[in-house]
């Protein structure tokens, strides 16, 4: 008997995935969320915070320095956020194919960013772009106790 190939068979992975302020001002959250969930993610943790800008200076320091940084700041600390770990093997590219390119202008039809972003600042979520991001990212928005 011939091997069929199941995408779902591998062991699960989290990544981190934010619902961004012009997201959560249009009152698409749930959109987006049942993206995710129709795609196969289970969601392993959520919640709706209004980030201070030291934390997102903290979550995007990679980029401190770059012109867009302070734009980016002002955008992720304009309003409240969801955050959630998201868990599907492969969840880091899974959500990266999901969310489409960061340009929204360069995104595939029926990506999240095609569908909901405003422009390349407010592109409507973040996803982890490795497993070691992933692991920084959800450590540092999570404890242990909201990760059941
Ligand atoms: P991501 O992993 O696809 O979110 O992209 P990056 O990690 O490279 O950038 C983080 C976020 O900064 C992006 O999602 C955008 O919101 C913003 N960003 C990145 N590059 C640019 C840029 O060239 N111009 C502007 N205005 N924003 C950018």
């Amino acid at each position: 008997m011939g091997q069929t190939q199941n995408l779902e068979v591998g062991p699960s992975e989290n990544t981190l995935a934010i619902i961004k302020p012009n997201a959560v001002k249009k009152n698409v959250a749930g959109k987006i969320i049942s993206m995710w969930e129709d795609a196969g993610f289970y969601i392993q943790a959520i919640k709706k915070v209004w980030l201070m800008p030291h934390q997102a200076r903290g979550f995007y320091r990679e980029h401190e320095g770059k012109p867009f940084f302070e734009g980016l700041i002002e955008f992720m600390t304009s309003g409240p956020v969801y955050l959630l770990v998201l868990a599907a093997p492969g969840a880091v590219q899974r959500n990266r194919d999901l969310m489409g390119a960061t340009d929204p202008a360069k995104a595939a039809d029926g990506t999240i960013r095609k569908l909901f972003a405003d422009s390349l600042t407010q592109n409507a979520v973040h996803g982890s772009d490795s497993l070691k991001s992933a692991e920084r990212e959800i450590s540092f928005f999570f404890n242990t106790f909201e990760l059941p």
